[in-house]
């Protein structure tokens, strides 16, 4: 009989590497919160690590130090550690083995009795995703490897493997906010391509803001130890008292951080896989809470947005009308 050996042992648990996830929907400010606690000096900020497999191995885009990613040093030397070369990976398999995650509706498979054991053998099927982050913190000697991912499946994922130890952030926004932002045109830098990020109408913003964070909650509320839920605006506002937040709840030290005043911070180059173009950022950034769709987004979509959301955004404190 032949004994089949994991292609790595499991970690001893003081060992695992730490995870925090940002989950929610997009335009939430999940970028400008992830470059901040990658510029504390015990974190790694990888910027959307689900699309390293597809945006970064097989389209080649940018990295966040503005160079493709497959000429950047940095991400050379972490396939290299952890795959013997970058040309050792299969992206394709992989890509394919995450698409269930960019559905909310496989969720509700969880409740049913064979639930977990699925999710379970989805994430051991899917080792090239702790081979990577190992590599990051054996490379970086990071404490924290900081992933923007906004998928709840994902962040589940990565909850059920053994060598992960994974955190949750729920940063929730106005919905109205994400509206305004999902409806603009926003190019995404890239050297080959002209590309735009994914645009969405104030229905399907609205609907998929819902299933996001009601998912989040299902998946992770109970787990006080593993799950934060922030308010942008509260983020927006005060900055450097929320980043310290999130640091005594993972029980980081609030040393570290880049910031230069409250609202204030100093960015370095970042090797961030994919994201938000803010993840380009570097130098010196002012922050403030970004109200533009107050007076800008239109009466029909501020009222489907309303309307799609209610009530959950009484839930989360938010007013009908402004
Ligand atoms: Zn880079």
């Amino acid at each position: 009989m032949t004994l089949m050996l994991p292609c790595f042992a499991i970690l001893n648990p003081m060992k695992k590497v730490k995870v925090l996830n940002i989950t929610g929907w997009g335009r939430s400010g999940s970028t400008v919160l992830g470059s901040i606690l990658g510029n504390h000096q015990d974190f790694f900020f990888g910027g959307e690590l689900r699309n390293i497999w597809k945006q970064s191995l097989l389209n080649n885009r940018l990295c966040g130090c503005g160079v493709p990613f497959k000429e950047c040093s940095f991400w050379k030397k972490i396939f290299d550690n952890g795959f013997g070369g970058i040309d050792n990976v299969d992206p394709d398999q992989i890509v394919k083995k995450l698409k269930f995650s960019y559905y909310s509706r496989f969720a509700p498979m969880k409740l049913l009795p064979f639930g977990e054991k699925y999710f379970r053998a989805c994430a051991v099927s899917l080792p090239e995703i702790e081979k990577l982050f190992l590599s990051i913190r054996e490379i970086t000697n990071c404490k924290v490897i900081v992933d923007t991912t906004k998928s709840p499946l994902y962040g589940y994922l990565l909850s059920l493997m053994d060598n992960l130890d994974v955190y949750v952030i729920h940063l929730i926004r106005d919905p109205r906010g994400i509206a305004y932002s999902r409806k603009k045109k926003i190019l995404q830098p890239d050297k080959e391509k002209v590309i735009y990020l994914e645009r969405f109408n104030s229905f399907d913003s609205s609907f998929k803001w819902n299933m996001r964070n009601l998912l989040s909650e299902c998946l992770w509320k109970k787990n006080k130890d593993k799950y934060l839920m922030i308010k942008y605006e509260d983020f927006a506002s005060e900055p450097k008292a929320v980043v310290n937040k999130i640091l005594d709840f993972i029980s980081e030290s609030r040393a570290l951080t880049p910031f230069i005043s409250s609202n204030e911070i100093e960015l370095g180059i970042n090797h961030s896989a994919w994201g938000n173009p803010s993840r380009f950022k570097i130098g010196k950034v002012e922050l403030k809470i970004d109200n533009e769709w107050k007076n800008k987004l239109n009466t029909f979509d501020k009222f489907i947005s309303t309307v799609c959301t209610f009530p959950l955004l009484l839930k989360y404190g938010y007013k009908v009308n402004y």
